[in-house]
């Protein structure tokens, strides 16, 4: 990452270096340790050193800033001007275009061994001068160079204390305070890395298979409903949803660095598993009236989906017939929910469902290869209660159970030695409702026969309970007693 290193490094400016200091004329102190002559020579040195410094001519300056501490070691002045050229050097190196190193290239010279070189001088002066900021603004300088932020801070803020209202240490301390803050919250960048090579969307709850893809948990099993291979290398996969569970770390680090995205993610899986009151999955094979009770075997692959749907909702969906006289899809449905669920190795789906209430569809629509349908919940009109019309209705309801209590045992003997026949009689008394629900009751009456789809579907039409009692009772009068439940 050096390139990425040299972009956020280059983003600073050097603090405090515009200019270097000039070298004290003799005076009786400095005389006492060297001869005029000799510290005159060094004074025209630094002269020298400072003038090609302020053209920047920063090779001839360094030059002459070494010859002057080669003639006085340890001199503070000195050693801050060598300091702040190879700072200047190692900045001008790091923010020079790769352009103009093909243009002209400048062999030896690399931005970090000046900046290594500007911090040991730095130190130098830290170790003769800790009072003054001058070794805290150079040598926050170079580390920052080195790309060594957090020692900086540091440097900066001991500085900050031998003078609170230093400029360049103020200003640095902003620059390096915003780099602190990208690096330590910085988002990795947005790429199509966390999408799901299946639907291009970034990955929700994801999976990563064996072979070392990851997709979106439903995505990954939507695409083995058509075969049990990985959708990006066709690796075969022996790995089930039952089995399988979520990568954990990848979602928490997805989520974490695109929490919006993530929750969009989220509302519309959502949305998906839980359509909405109004809102049923549709599953098309038959009429069902309510009150029944049957397993169904889920092995289409779209089916498959509508399914593992469900199960997350509320297990819930309609089902339908085509209607032969129109080739549509019927206008009543009946809404089953799935009691027991059951996912075979080979992802088929075994189910056990009951029926509870019929609707009217008042549009269906296409989701993923199923049909949705938006529709309204439909009940018989009773009579008012405490009506003559509606104790009628109470009493047919529960003269219909007696008949259908003796037409069952009837039934049963008949059937003695009918294992499957039995068990469906047996299975039909069970679900017998009470006799206080009269629109229920006269639904599972017509369930004791084996009618046509469209009785059925007319049965379902039907709002007046007595009609569907009605009914009821004279196909099971019609029908003779050994006839097989459905
Ligand atoms: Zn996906
Ligand atoms: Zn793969």
């Amino acid at each position: 990452m050096s390139s990425e290193g040299e972009a956020s490094s280059s983003r600073f400016t050097l603090e405090g270096i515009d200019d270097v200091e000039d070298f004290p004329w003799w005076n009786e102190g400095e005389g006492s340790s060297m001869s005029w002559e000799r510290y005159s020579y060094l004074y025209d040195i630094m002269q020298m050193g400072n003038q090609a410094f302020r053209e920047n001519r920063l090779d001839q300056a360094i030059e002459l800033y070494s010859r002057a501490n080669n003639i006085k070691p340890s001199d503070i002045i000195i050693l801050s001007n060598r300091c702040a050229a190879y700072l200047r050097i190692s900045h001008f190196l790091k923010n020079r275009p790769p352009s103009a190193s093909e243009y002209r290239p400048l062999s030896g010279l690399d931005p970090t061994t000046h900046a290594g070189l500007a911090l040991k001088d730095a130190d130098k002066v830290m170790n003769l001068q800790s009072n003054s900021v001058t070794p805290y603004i150079l040598k926050a300088n170079a580390l920052i160079l080195l790309e060594k932020y957090e020692v900086a801070r540091d440097v900066i803020w001991s500085g900050l204390h031998v003078d609170p209202r230093s400029c360049p240490l103020l200003n640095l301390e902003r620059s390096t305070a915003k780099t602190f803050s990208r690096r330590s919250h910085v988002n990795p960048q947005r790429t199509d890395d966390y999408d799901c090579t299946v639907c291009l969307k970034l990955l929700y709850e994801p999976i990563t298979t064996p072979c070392g893809h990851s997709f979106c948990r439903s995505c990954l099993f939507q695409t083995m409903d058509r075969g049990n291979r990985c959708p990006l290398c066709r690796t075969v996969l022996f790995i089930s949803p039952r089995t399988c569970s979520i990568s954990v770390t990848l979602k928490n680090i997805i989520q974490r660095n695109f929490p919006e995205e993530y929750a969009e993610r989220r509302l519309e899986n959502d949305s998906l598993t839980n359509p909405g009151v109004d809102l049923l999955p549709l599953f098309v094979m038959d009429v069902i009236l309510p009150c029944q009770k049957f397993q169904l075997n889920i092995f289409e692959p779209r089916y498959r989906l509508m399914v593992r749907r469900i199960m997350e909702g509320n297990r819930r969906m309609g089902m339908v017939i085509i209607d032969s006289s129109t080739g549509s899809i019927a206008d009543y449905a009946c809404e089953v929910e799935i009691t027991d669920c059951e996912p075979l190795p080979d992802g088929r789906f075994f189910l056990e469902v009951e029926s509870r209430r019929r609707c009217c569809i008042i549009r269906n629509w296409e989701q993923d290869g199923y049909r949705i349908a938006e529709v309204e919940w439909v009940q018989d009109i009773y009579p008012k209660e405490g009506t003559a019309e509606r104790n009628d209705l109470m009493e047919m309801t529960n003269k219909a159970a007696t008949f259908a209590r003796e037409w069952m045992k009837a039934a049963q003997e008949a059937a003695q030695g009918d294992r499957v026949r039995l068990a469906e009689l047996f299975k039909a008394e069970g679900l017998m409702p009470s006799t206080q629900d009269p629109e229920r009751f006269s639904f599972w009456l017509a369930t004791l026969t084996n009618r046509r789809p469209s009785e059925r579907l007319d049965l379902l039409r039907l709002r007046n309970t007595k009609e569907r009692i009605n009914r009821g009772l004279v196909y099971m009068k019609a029908e003779e007693q050994g006839c097989r439940l459905q």
